[in-house]
């Protein structure tokens, strides 16, 4: 099964990967992790990644593409794979469509405010960098090392509000791109309620398929 997550940041669209990698048996694949894997590496592509990212260049479109398709070509992606954070664009939508035929794109839906809520209750050790959200730990200090826990930037809420509105000026039009093969879920529950339903929608997706 070839599976495209779309959500938030803040959503819970890490944890539902995990637990659909986990159970299908198929390759999480974001392209934060490429990049840290591929920089490792001495090929021509990861050659001029690492050029790139030398002289603080954004990597273009046609680059990120290369990867994701040499990526979803290795053997371990012969069942299926999960995007995460692929494709951000329609036209990298467009792209991909020419090398491999998406299955689903199951899009978690989580209202900003929620998001918001969520995220500005976390809290980070600046020494050991253990989170804990403040409603677990209203002393606000770390329960590892004593130190007193600080609210990153990224954890803001005027940052995270920012980081929503740049999600959804570029997901709008993928949400459409993807119209024919969306399935929706809320994540307002816990994650296996947010789970269940998507759990039940794969199984069949993949006996339709066999
Ligand atoms: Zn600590």
């Amino acid at each position: 099964m070839k599976i495209i997550l779309l959500g938030a940041p803040g959503s819970g669209k890490g944890t539902l990967a995990k637990k659909i990698s986990r159970d299908f048996d198929i390759p999480q694949i974001s392209t934060g992790d490429l990049f840290r894997a591929i920089v490792k590496e001495s090929s021509p592509l990861a050659n001029k990644v690492k050029e790139i990212m030398a002289s603080g260049g954004l990597v273009p479109d046609e680059i990120t593409i290369e990867m994701v398709k040499d990526r979803i070509a290795k053997p371990d992606c012969k069942k299926g794979f999960i995007l995460d954070g692929f494709p951000r664009t329609v036209k990298q939508g467009e792209a991909l469509a020419t090398f491999s035929n998406i299955d689903t794109v199951i899009l978690v839906e989580l209202a900003n405010e929620v998001i918001i809520d969520r995220l500005s209750s976390r809290r980070t050790c600046p020494n050991c960098g253990e989170i804990y959200s403040i409603e677990d730990n209203p002393e606000e200090i770390c329960k590892k090392c004593n130190t007193p826990l600080i609210q990153r930037d990224d954890d803001k809420p005027d940052t995270i509000r920012h980081r929503l509105e740049v999600y959804d000026k570029n997901t709008s039009p993928l949400i459409n791109f993807y119209s024919d093969r969306l399935f929706k879920v809320s994540s307002a529950g816990s994650p296996e309620e947010t789970y269940s339903p998507v759990k039940a929608f794969l199984t069949k997706l993949e006996e339709k398929g066999e």
